[in-house]
């Protein structure tokens, strides 16, 4: 392929929804056989909702939420702003200062409020028993909800359910990805039922749930290892050790620097459906030029 050539191209994407970091990524794009999805914030739109909040007797669920919302402030997270939203719109916006904040990527957020530690993670990441908290979390996982866990003071006190849906062009991307020969693997942190649940609205059959951002990274080089070219798309600071690791690095540009960062290739307006595009505009140029 001709430098002059390829440099067309890339203009062509810009104009078409993605921006490549060089010529070379045309050719990545073009050699791609297996494209693992990030869920939260790349295959849906990452406005998750809080749906609900459980609390443990004796607790008030509407001074936690007030709480967790204050914690989440901190955090880029999609659960994070969908907290942080319903608490300042049940509680007020004026939410109490926060010392000590920490993240911790695909785990959740601690920090300390008006003298008591706080922390929202996911359920497996809590500290203290979940005893009364456990059905809630049942009913979330087979509804299809992402759950949180609310801790005060190293005791687990609620449950948050969040709800997404999925992105409007996912759909058509994953048919046409597949009509490109790919094939679209879901890697995913959540957990299994809300995982699975997007993968059947998807059609997707090759799913990795409960998946670690270190985990995400040695999935990649798994498949690679095993002779795949693989691109990864996502939007996280949790995707970005994966993405800088695969053959291609896709970002969606409403995420985390860290993601377009350490991407070869970002996602303009979000939806993986540009993906598709910038694929047969790759196997199109080089085409031209052979
Ligand atoms: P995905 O791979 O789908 O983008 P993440 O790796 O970002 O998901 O997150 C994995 C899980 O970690 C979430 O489902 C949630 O349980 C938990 N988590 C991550 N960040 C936060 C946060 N800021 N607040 C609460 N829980 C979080
Ligand atoms: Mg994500």
């Amino acid at each position: 392929a001709t430098p002059t050539a390829l440099l067309a191209a890339t203009g062509r994407g810009a104009e078409l929804g993605v921006v490549v970091r060089g010529p070379e990524v045309l050719e990545s794009l073009r050699r791609v056989d297996t494209v693992l999805l990030d869920k939260t914030g790349t295959l849906t739109t990452g406005r998750m909702e809080l749906t609900g909040i459980t609390a443990a007797p004796g607790e008030d669920a509407t001074d936690l939420l007030r709480l967790a919302g204050a914690v989440e402030h901190g955090s880029e997270h999609p659960i994070a702003r969908a907290v942080t939203a319903a608490a300042r719109q049940r509680c007020g916006e004026d939410l109490p200062p926060v010392t000590g904040f920490a993240a911790g990527a695909g785990v959740g957020v601690r920090g300390s409020v008006e003298g008591r530690t706080v922390r929202v993670v996911r359920p497996d990441a809590a500290r203290g028993a979940l005893d009364a908290l456990r059905d809630a979390l049942a009913d979330a996982e087979s509804q299809g909800r992402t759950a949180a866990v609310v801790e005060l003071d190293g005791r687990p006190v609620a449950v948050l359910t969040l709800g997404d849906t999925v992105r409007s062009g996912s759909w058509r991307a994953v048919r046409q990805l597949r009509g490109l020969g790919l094939e679209p693997v879901l890697l995913t942190g959540d957990r299994a039922g809300p995982a699975h649940a997007v993968a059947a609205e998807l059609g997707i059959t090759a799913v990795h749930a409960d998946v670690s951002p270190e985990r995400k990274a040695e999935v990649v080089a798994e498949l690679r290892a095993a002779g795949r070219t693989v691109a990864m798309v996502g939007d996280g600071v949790n995707d970005a050790v994966a993405l800088a690791s695969a053959d291609l690095g896709i970002a969606v540009a409403s995420g985390s620097d860290a993601a377009i960062g350490a991407a070869g290739l970002t996602l303009v307006r979000g939806d993986i459906d540009a993906l598709v595009v910038a694929m047969r505009l790759a196997r199109r140029t080089s085409a031209t030029i052979r």
